[in-house]
């Protein structure tokens, strides 16, 4: 018998779609979502209104016309970033959010946040005007091992922020330990994102039998028992875990080097992993919750009115291995398992 799942139009809480051949390459594959928080660190750094409302006419412009996908904006948070615009971008409905990076943290990251008392009047007036921040949440301090970056950002900076502004509304983004899912489980005024890949993956797939480059993501996957935390996150129903994929493209021969960047593209087969995920762990109940749901009772948003479905067929979904952008390649994450579960759109 043909099994089958009708869920309200997921939502993207975190996605990468970079800008000019790439943009135009990889747009389309998030097409299954309703919305998405698209993020900032573009070279240079979505810093303004002014600069969001570019982008986001771009992403409009690389967007097939049948895609109906809502990018939803955010700025890039800066020692220097001015309150006033960024919470007039907010009243104009230009952005939804504003994305704190740890200085080096990740990907286009240098102009990230080093001293955070600088910014604490601006994390004031976004608590006022209602606007979440979202944070990457690892430590950069060199001193601190990179699998123990996000508990020690807990402690460090996200425990102590909270405290100092508590009516922020904070969500904790790719979350990866079972210190994440405690903290974030224990609080009010708090989400977390999750991605696929981390609910798929543990730090043995990038290392074991040699170095796995498009498994490597930040934060880097941890060991096995983080990765059951997070499953068991995404399936409990909690609304303050919902998805977010963060789908980073990268060129191959960026990914395939000596120093080879972060982050795996996860858009195009999200949904069909998500479906396996959630249907081995006995949770497909939970997969509209984790993924069309929590996400925009948080974000204060309706839900999609419209529905996708995910059908269970006898053969395997066939998602490209690579995609091409421009000149360069692209490789589309491989979860390790065939994908049964079919997305049939229904706009
Ligand atoms: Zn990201």
């Amino acid at each position: 018998m043909t099994k089958s799942v009708t869920l309200r139009r997921p939502d993207d809480w975190h996605l990468h779609l970079r800008d000019g051949a790439m943009l135009a390459a990889v747009a389309a594959y998030s097409g299954h979502f309703g919305r998405a928080i698209i993020m900032p660190n573009l070279v240079p750094p979505v810093l303004t209104g002014a600069q969001a409302a570019s982008y986001r006419d771009r992403i409009l412009a690389a967007l097939p016309e049948n895609v109906t996908l809502r990018p939803l904006m955010t700025l890039y948070l800066t020692e220097t970033t001015e309150a006033a615009d960024l919470v007039q971008a907010h009243r104009d409905g230009i952005i939804s959010a504003v994305k704190l990076y740890p200085a080096g943290a990740t990907t286009n990251s240098a102009s990230g946040v080093r001293d955070f008392a600088k910014v604490r009047p601006v994390l004031e007036a976004m608590a006022e005007a209602g606007i979440p921040l979202c944070m990457h949440g690892e430590v950069t301090d060199p001193a601190v091992d990179i699998f123990d970056r996000e508990a020690v950002f807990i402690d460090r900076v996200l425990d102590p922020i909270r405290r100092a502004v508590p009516a922020l509304r904070v969500v904790m983004e790719h979350i990866t330990t079972q210190d994440g899912v405690d903290y974030v489980s224990a609080n009010d005024n708090i989400g977390a994102t999750i991605t696929t890949h981390h609910l798929v993956i543990n730090r043995n797939h990038i290392l074991v039998g040699g170095i796995r480059p498009h498994y490597y993501c930040l934060p880097v996957a941890k060991r096995e028992t983080h990765r059951l935390a997070l499953r068991k996150a995404a399936t409990s129903g909690d609304p303050r875990f919902f998805l977010g994929t963060d789908s980073a493209p990268h060129p191959d021969r960026a990914k395939e080097s000596a120093c080879g960047c972060a982050g795996c593209f996860t858009a195009p087969n999200t949904m069909s992993i998500l479906a396996q995920v959630f249907e081995d762990d006995v949770a497909l109940d939970k997969l509209e919750g984790f993924a069309s749901l929590h996400g925009p009772a948080f974000y204060r948003m309706p839900v999609n009115d419209d529905t996708i479905r995910l059908v269970k067929r006898d053969t395997p979904a066939a998602y490209p291995t690579h995609i091409t952008a421009g000149d360069e390649t692209v490789t589309v994450f491989d979860p390790g398992f065939p994908l049964y579960w079919h997305v049939e759109d229904q706009a």
